[in-house]
């Protein structure tokens, strides 16, 4: 066609097509990983704007991570030359979040608002249970949680909610002063934004028409895990009959957030309520090899309840999947990283390999062998940049400069570093807080002698900052206040600080990173309010360079201040490790937080029975059939290659655990399987109780490699094996040997050295001699001499 000037609907197949250019209707389309469902509404959008049939400031459109979103821009850019900057692209707490930025008066909140993350809510919630004289052990703080947001994401307030016994009246209790607490300190949680921006639409027809008049385009992904409230949200802006153009995108063999309130019916909902004429079907799978795509599609066939979809690829076989049985999660990690070094030395990018595991805590020993073996690697999830304690303080003195009325930031660090502020102290300012209904910043007076000029001391510091560093840029702001609050200070005289303040270094390079990233520079201005139509309801959209996901105050048309921005950036992604961001690192992640990705090269581990599938999960069939979905998703993630690996022994929690290879390994294809392992050896029985007392031992399964007891290389590599092992710390003392470095020795010539280990006259070497094989040498004996290259 003559207006597809930039060739954007070239390379769409015939179904894709039609979703791409289908009228300004209701349309769902039900398809498969990889079928280019996000490719579709990414390319509409574009085809769209081309066609003049709107501007970026009518479109809306809902991801499901900021990964996800930040990839959608990139993609809309790479197709059109457009300002994406005011774009309403984000995930749904982004775009509540914005929303309520703009309507902050209307939705009742002070200007400054804050959020809380997930950690933050729990300790909140601690607090008021606390405060309540409540017991902690039938309260639990974590699980008030699970009440609080559900019943926030079933849209009720406290008053709701049906007292049907003692124990949810008193949650109700708690559920209703956590509320209170919340408004009083001007935060708000994850649940709330989504709520709070839900009933402000819903109680105010005239920002209502304002908004569905506006966004003349929606368009949702992953809408199989969006829950009851983010779907009731969605309606308020475009509900059925309005005339608008609605898409949502979706697979319900790919919902994984069941636990947290998802609801694959929405799709049903959907397509009845919004009166759907025809559900679009994409079957055509474009990114991945087939041995990947039928190990997906024979796996996903054994469940039970599915919409019924067929995937299928043109591109070959490619490559076997690789599956790898290992000895130890130790020995799991190293074999990992020793593939994905030799991908990486065949060319592959290390941010396209992901290593993928189901639970949070499995990272822990895959990140230290990827460290102590010197790869670059980011973490999304998990142990985040942005919850480190010492990362924490800081943004919590940045907090108290932006709303000194924050409880939660004010008691992380009234008295870190020590101040002379007792817990008698905190106590009596949290009662006389709690008399007069105000913060604990407003109630230092309260409290006299010592400990209360100690308060006053530290407000004032708080004040005094703030006067400060009126008009620093950001990077001054934290620098000043690291100083001020004597963080740093604390910091330098610890004597295990220093990777404490390397990640306060961080921190500043996290938040210049963001400031040129979000546009605030000398030529982010705001239009004035009054170049609006008169009468016009500002949700800050004309606005020449604004911040991207920023929204300029309704009244005011002032945009966020930089800091306000970035501690609003620190709490909504605070699963981004910004400390690593741009460099070419092995993505780790978990496989919730995959869905929607896709790399070269991907490692799914710990395939164990009791950790993949769960073992809260494996017990009923419906928990068995969405672990079985994450495992759907984890597989299609990839496009060239896929390891899958699981390990005879693993610690976790502290226990070592005795593991049988998981269940799913019996729901693939054998043929598209390649087992690099031989089926599994028995270990006598004393395997275990050996292999125990090595890890009491502090040395674990290395000594027993190295004592011959465990052959940890029977793999049939598909390479060579590669020296990318755990670096030693004793390197040092073996005159100047180092691992993954060339050796010469007398007799075997040149090798690379794979592992050193013991000390003294026990110190011994494992050394890749090439055509002369593996050997372990002892390094009293063996003459081996380093060699510079
Ligand atoms: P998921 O269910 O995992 O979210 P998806 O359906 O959203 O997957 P996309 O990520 O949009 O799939 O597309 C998968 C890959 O296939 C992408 O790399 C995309 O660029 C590519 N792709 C999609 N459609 C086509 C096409 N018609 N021609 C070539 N490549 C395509
Ligand atoms: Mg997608």
């Amino acid at each position: 066609a003559a207006v597809d000037a930039t060739g954007l609907l070239k390379n769409l197949n015939p179904e894709q097509y039609a979703a791409v250019t289908a009228p300004a209707e209701p349309c769902l389309i039900l398809a498969g990983a990889g079928s280019g469902k996000t490719r579709v509404l990414t390319t509409r959008i574009a085809w769209l704007m081309q066609t003049g049939q709107v501007t970026p400031a009518g479109v809306m459109a809902v991801t499901f991570t900021n990964k996800a979103s930040k990839e959608m821009l990139t993609r809309l850019t790479a197709m059109l030359p457009v300002n994406v900057r005011g774009m309403w692209i984000g995930t749904f707490h982004g775009l509540c979040n914005r929303f309520l930025r703009a309507h902050w008066k209307l939705a009742g909140l002070p200007q400054g608002f804050q959020i809380l993350d997930s950690a933050d809510t729990v300790s909140a919630i601690k607090r008021v249970i606390r405060a309540m004289k409540l017991d902690e052990e039938r309260f639990v703080p974590k699980q008030v949680g699970w009440f609080i947001a559900g019943a926030k994401e079933d849209a009720k307030r406290p008053g709701d909610i049906e007292p049907i016994d003692e124990q949810t009246k008193t949650l109700i209790a708690i559920y209703q002063a956590y509320e209170d607490q919340c408004q009083r300190e001007g935060v708000v949680d994850f649940a709330e934004l989504m709520l709070r921006s839900y009933e402000l639409m819903k109680g105010n027809l005239a920002i209502r028409e304002h908004y569905q008049r506006r966004f003349q385009h929606l368009l949702v992904d992953e809408f199989q895990d969006t829950n009851k409230l983010q779907y009731a949200w969605l309606k308020m802006f475009a509900p059925p009959g309005r005339g608008q153009g609605v898409i949502a995108v979706g697979d319900d063999d790919q919902s994984i957030y069941a636990f947290r309130g998802a609801r694959v019916g929405n799709m049903a909902d959907f397509e009845r309520e919004y009166r759907v004429k025809k559900v679009i079907k994409l079957e055509q799978n474009y990114r991945s090899f087939s041995n990947i795509l039928d190990s997906a599609n024979e796996l996903i066939s054994r469940n039970s309840k599915r919409l019924g979809k067929t995937l299928r690829t043109d591109a070959g076989p490619g490559e076997p999947v690789r599956v790898y049985e290992a000895a130890s999660d130790f020995a799991e990690a190293q074999w990992l990283i020793e593939e994905a070094q030799a991908l990486h030395r065949q060319g592959v990018d290390r941010k396209e390999i992901a290593v993928l595991y189901r639970s949070n805590a499995q990272s822990r020993v895959i990140e230290s062998a990827l460290f102590n073996a010197g790869i670059p690697y980011r973490v999304y999830g998990g142990l985040r940049f942005f919850e480190r304690a010492e990362v924490k303080h800081a943004l919590s003195y940045l907090r108290l400069l932006e709303n000194a009325n924050d409880d939660t930031s004010f008691l992380r660090v009234v008295n870190f570093p020590t101040r002379g502020i007792g817990a008698r102290a905190i106590e009596l300012l949290q009662d006389a807080a709690r008399v007069s209904g105000r913060s604990l910043y407003q109630s230092v007076g309260a409290v006299t002698g010592k400990a209360g000029s100690n308060l006053q001391a530290f407000t004032q510091l708080i004040d005094s900052t703030r006067n400060l560093t009126q008009g620093l840029t950001l990077r001054e702001i934290i620098e000043q206040i690291l100083e001020i609050s004597g963080l740093s200070e604390f910091y330098r005289n610890d004597k295990d600080g220093a990777d404490r303040l390397e990640n306060l270094g961080e921190l500043i390079n996290a938040a210049e990173a963001f400031v040129t990233q979000e546009g605030f520079g000398k030529d982010a201005v705001a239009l004035p309010v009054d170049e609006l139509a008169p009468g016009a309801i500002s949700d800050g959209f004309p606005v020449a360079v604004a911040p991207a996901n920023f929204t300029p105050d309704a009244e005011t048309g002032e945009i966020m201040s930089p800091l306000a921005a970035f501690l609003t950036h620190a709490s909504l992604e605070a699963g981004d490790n910004q400390a690593q961001a741009g460099q070419d690192a092995v993505q780790l992640m978990t496989v919730h937080s995959s869905k929607g990705l896709e790399f070269d090269a991907v490692f799914i581990t710990g395939l164990e029975e009791g950790l993949f599938p769960h073992e809260n999960s494996a017990s009923d069939a419906d928990g068995l059939e969405e672990e079985r979905r994450l495992m759907y998703v984890a597989i299609t993630r990839a496009r060239q290659r896929l390891y899958l690996c699981f390990s005879q022994t693993r610690m976790l929690h502290g226990q070592t655990r005795y593991n049988v290879k998981s269940r799913f390994f019996d729901e693939l294809p054998e043929s598209a399987l390649k087992w690099l392992t031989p089926p599994r050896q028995a270990f006598g029985s004393g395997f275990a109780k050996e292999y125990q007392s090595a890890w009491e031992r502090g040395s674990g399964l290395k000594s027993m490699v190295g004592a011959g007891r465990v052959n940890h290389d029977k793999a049939a590599w598909a390479e060579p094996a590669v020296p990318a092992a755990m670096k030693k710390k004793e390197d040092a003392e073996h005159g100047g040997l180092k691992v993954g470095k060339g050796v010469f020795h007398t007799k075997f010539g040149e090798g690379v050295l794979l592992t050193l280990e013991g000390s003294g006259a026990d110190a011994r070497a494992q050394v890749n001699f090439g055509r002369h094989g593996m050997k372990w040498l002892a390094l009293s004996v063996a003459k081996l001499t380093p060699i510079d290259a």
